[in-house]
């Protein structure tokens, strides 16, 4: 059993309704630890496209790095993602984040996932739920890589959002 940690985004659509969803499908996945809370952020990179809104899961699971991105890309495509731009709108994103203190860097897949220290929209809800997890190859923990961000610009929480198993 390892624990990954899997960041969610969603910013087309029902965005509350699709993050519920995608984490009920992950339950199917392996042991959920953990929801944050929801987040409403600014989109990176892309700018004139919609808030998104983002949370991240803490999930037990027996399932291998690569079987776990085949499951979470399988789940996507059932919430009605479509693949048009790079970074751009979509229903929901699923990404690896952590898994374990493992390292990945094959072809179409990188664990940790390469940009988790440049993005408040992940740092902020991962800080809430494994603040002490420490980077496997920065050797900083998720809180030193927030604070190192020296902002919270654009990220807002959204208390009167919840998406976890419980009501
Ligand atoms: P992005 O999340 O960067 O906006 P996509 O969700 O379209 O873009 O993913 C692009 C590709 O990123 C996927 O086809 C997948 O193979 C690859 N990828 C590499 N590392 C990871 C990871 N840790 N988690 C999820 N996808 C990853
Ligand atoms: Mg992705």
């Amino acid at each position: 059993m390892t624990e990954a940690l899997i960041g969610l985004g969603s910013n087309l659509g029902e965005r509350e309704q699709n993050l519920r969803s995608a984490v009920a499908s992950l339950g199917h996945l392996g042991r959920i630890l953990a929801v944050s809370p929801v987040f409403e952020t600014e989109p990176m990179y892309h700018e004139d496209q919609g808030l998104f809104l983002n949370c991240v899961v803490s999930l037990e699971t027996v399932l291998e790095p690569r079987a776990l991105l085949e499951k979470l890309q399988s789940i996507e495509s059932s919430l009605g993602r479509e693949r048009r731009v790079r970074y751009g709108p979509r229903t929901i994103d699923l990404d690896i984040l952590f898994y374990g203190a493992l390292v990945v860097s094959g072809p179409g897949l990188e664990i940790p996932h390469p940009r988790i220290a440049e993005r408040l929209f992940v740092l902020a809800p991962l800080n809430e739920v494994r603040p002490e997890l420490v980077h496997p190859v920065l050797g900083v923990s998720v809180s030193q890589m927030l604070s190192a961000l020296r902002t919270d610009k654009g990220v807002v929480r959204r208390p009167d959002l919840s998406v976890g198993l419980s009501p």
